[in-house]
């Protein structure tokens, strides 16, 4: 704890509510608490400031216990026309002023932003105001230092600038995949047409997002508008193709803020009654409605929230008292600040955009990911790839897997697959990684050959860690001659990538391997050089999170401890990140070690926990931790020592890990990753034969980029198997504050 603080804080939630918020609220408390700060929550949003009395509840460590893996908002919110007035704000300020509040962070969409920001400005006046009517003596008045905001967006329709996404929308997207994917295999059964509504208001976001990760077949959205005036012609043409190329399902998005190129709205409904006119199809709408908004949130939506929290309180203490709010929010995978007022005008300006039609404006708003998006949606949601050009030379593209399976590699491999097609070139499919390129078993892969793949968990081309050995070489440069490779994509974990790395380092001796080589990150340990994240890392997570979830009810009558093991080898993201998304009181990690003393330590603190009333207990271990304390190990250990106080029970997740469907987050990432990969293959085999460029594709602060295999070493921890850099290690702190008991109050 840096220095003891003597602000007043509070929080409220208004608007909307959104899967995150309480994962936000329990952060903002406890960071609050843990810097001796005084802590309020306001129920009921603006609502509840401008009524005061018991809305106005003091925050002990222990009332924001239990709330991290609910959905909704835990202390209520509104929509308050009385905050509106200036009548109501000096009412609120009123309020604030006798609790002795002086600082609040906002949690909320863009109207609740700017009703902050003028609550804010107008704090001098109104404390004018309320002296001048006798409410406040002078003296109390001219005390009050200036009030100070921050604010976060809450809103599933992440539509606010200033933050690359709002919490509660990858909950949104989860809602909206899960149904989709529900609806795509009724709709493939009976091969009939579905029309979905998804929210978003003027932001097609959801839409966009959740057509990329379903693969839906058509999407209408408000930032770009259907070219044409006949939009449903277009519309119908495009479903029939699909039909007449053997598409079962026929899949329709309409974002609520659909437009056509006049501005006129495109609803649902329209677009079923054209579907059923023009196609004669069966079709039914289903409009998703509040499901969107509801629900336990994301592994992603609470950390991120966690973060946004604890930083919306750091920003308030290091800031002088009424400073110019802050909107903090999450930019290229990093938590930033950014003047609120600025960012609430931005985000209006979209909005105007679109309502004048200037859609290239509303576009070059919402930023570069989403345009690139729409283009690549737009290629593989054809129904045909484009013919290839007269005369141009069409590359045979070599993709497989190499590693355990990941979530998303079905995914990356479809986006990988037509967007090559699209521009006119070959791809062979590897069957059964390495094994398969030594064996030769390819096989021709056809547009439609990965219908349905958007969605689907596993790796139909099979996967797994066996790496070619010396004397395998010789046959993979015949193999690699004999089918005429121009480039090999590998999508896939560490296995895959030192494979690769072993044939490029071995193009002297077997000119056959220089040519263009790619891996793309797809490993649920998230383990992988030049990369922040890799694809199913982000599954993996929200199966341990729904994991633990099931688990923790499990011991409602009984004082329990759980010792929760997870995969990683000896890489810590998914024990830490899962430690954060499940308020974990201790997470265990190769990278830190575990020790006797450790073990001890933990032991008094579970003990003294248990004693002051605590009912249960999670601890998170990372399966390669320590070779001697395992699992087993640990919690015989709590066991014997924890006497009467409490019990233990191990469980140990395994392979449920890297199992299920994709999450939207994965399949996005492996879309946007597979899409820059093709074009480097394309580029790099464009400069004629034996150029032998070899890279590895990641995510790094939010950009994708390229990385030589050169730097491999330089970049990796070989012995252990992981990065030498991992830029999660510096959240390990806020994930001990957390869920530290907590100062002088019941965990
Ligand atoms: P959502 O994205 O879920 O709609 P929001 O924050 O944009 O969330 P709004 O209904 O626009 O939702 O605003 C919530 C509340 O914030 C309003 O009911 C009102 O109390 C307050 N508010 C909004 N705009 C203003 C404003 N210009 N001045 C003062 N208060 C405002």
């Amino acid at each position: 704890m840096n220095g003891a603080s003597t602000r007043t804080i509070a929080v409220l939630t208004s608007g909307g509510d959104a899967p995150g918020m309480n994962a936000a609220v329990r952060a903002v408390v406890r960071t609050g608490l843990a810097r001796g700060a005084r802590m309020f929550a306001i129920r009921e949003g603006y609502e509840g400031a401008v009524a005061g009395g018991d809305r106005f509840v003091p925050m002990s460590w222990s009332a924001v216990g239990g709330i991290l893996h609910q959905g909704g908002t835990a202390i209520g919110t509104a929509r308050s026309d009385r905050f509106r007035s200036r009548e109501g704000r000096a009412q609120a300020a009123l309020n604030f002023l006798r609790a002795g509040i002086d600082s609040l962070v906002v949690i909320g969409g863009d109207g609740s932003l700017a009703g902050a920001d003028l609550l804010r400005q107008e704090w001098r006046s109104l404390m004018d105001e309320l002296v001048a009517a006798g409410h406040v003596d002078a003296q109390t008045a001219g005390q009050a230092i200036a009030f100070s905001i921050v604010g976060l967006v809450g809103s599933i329709d992440n539509d606010m600038s200033g933050t690359d996404i709002t919490i509660g929308a990858d909950t949104a997207l989860h809602r909206i995949t899960e149904a989709i994917d529900a609806i795509a295999s009724t709709a493939a059964s009976h091969q009939r047409t579905f029309v979905i509504e998804v929210m978003g208001r003027h932001c097609g976001y959801l839409a966009l997002m959740g057509a990329i990760a379903t693969g839906a077949s058509f999407v209408l959205i408000p930032e770009s508008p259907p070219e044409v005036d006949d939009w449903a012609a277009a519309m119908c043409e495009r479903l029939r193709s699909g039909r007449q190329a053997g598409r079962r399902d026929s899949i329709v998005i309409v974002a609520e803020g659909a437009c056509d190129r006049h501005g006129q709205p495109i609803t649902a409904d329209q677009v079923r009654r054209a579907l059923q006119e023009r196609l004669g199809e069966d079709v039914r709408v289903t409009i998703l409605g509040h499901v969107q908004r509801g629900g336990s949130p994301s592994a992603f939506d609470r950390y991120m929230s966690t973060l946004l929290g604890h930083a919306a309180v750091e920003e308030l203490l290091s800031s002088p008292p009424g400073s110019e709010p802050q909107l903090i929010g999450m930019k290229d995978n990093r938590v930033t600040r950014q003047p609120l007022i600025e960012c609430v005008e931005r985000t209006r300006k979209v909005a105007a955009c679109v309502s004048s039609g200037d859609y290239a404006g509303a576009l070059e708003l919402r930023g570069r990911g989403f345009g690139s998006a729409l283009r690549t949606l737009r290629t593989i949601v054809r129904a045909l790839p484009h013919p290839p050009a007269p005369g141009q030379k069409r590359f045979r593209f070599a993709f497989m897997h190499g590693g355990g399976p990941a979530p998303g590699m079905n995914t990356a491999i479809r986006a990988a697959l037509r967007l090559t097609l699209d521009r006119g070139h070959r791809v062979l499919a590897v069957r059964n990684g390495f094994r398969g390129l030594v064996e030769g078993d390819f096989a021709e892969l056809g547009w439609m050959s990965v219908n349905g793949w958007a969605s689907r968990g596993g790796a139909e081309l099979g996967t797994n860690r066996r790496q070619p050995a010396d004397r395998e070489l010789y046959t993979i440069a015949r193999q690699i001659e004999k089918h005429e490779l121009d480039g090999i994509l590998m999508i896939g974990g560490w296995s895959g990538y030192a494979a690769i790395a072993k044939l490029h380092a071995e193009r002297e001796r077997f000119p056959a391997f220089n040519l263009p080589m790619i891996c793309l990150p797809a490993s649920i340990n998230n383990n992988l050089p030049g990369s922040e994240l890799s694809i199913g890392s982000d599954s993996a997570l929200n199966n341990i999170v729904s994991a633990v979830d099931k688990i923790k009810t499990s011991a409602v009558a009984s004082q329990r401890c759980f010792v929760v093991e997870v995969m990683g080898r000896r890489c810590g993201y998914l024990a830490l990140m899962g430690g954060l998304a499940t308020g974990a009181e201790r997470v265990y990690m190769h990278e830190d070690g575990v020790t006797l003393a450790d073990l001890q330590r933990d032991l008094s603190s579970l003990r003294e926990g248990f004693r002051r009333g605590k009912r249960l207990g999670l601890l998170i271990r990372n399966e390669d931790a320590n070779p001697f304390y395992t699992t087993p190990f640990m919690c015989a250990l709590f066991e014997q020592e924890g006497g009467e106080l409490f019990d233990v029970r191990q469980a140990i997740l395994g392979h449920l890990q890297q199992g299920g469907y994709p999450s939207p987050f994965d399949r996005i990432l492996a879309t946007r990753m597979a899409t820059d990969s093709v074009e480097f293959l394309i580029e790099e085999a464009g400069k004629g034969p034996g150029t032998g460029a070899a890279a590895f594709i990641g995510l790094r602060e939010g950009r994708l980029t390229l990385t030589p295999f050169e730097e491999l070493p330089r970049l990796m921890d070989l012995e252990n198997k992981r990065p030498k850099e991992q830029w999660w290690r510096q959240l390990a702190p806020i994930a001990e504050l957390l869920a530290s008991p907590g100062p002088n109050t019941a965990s």
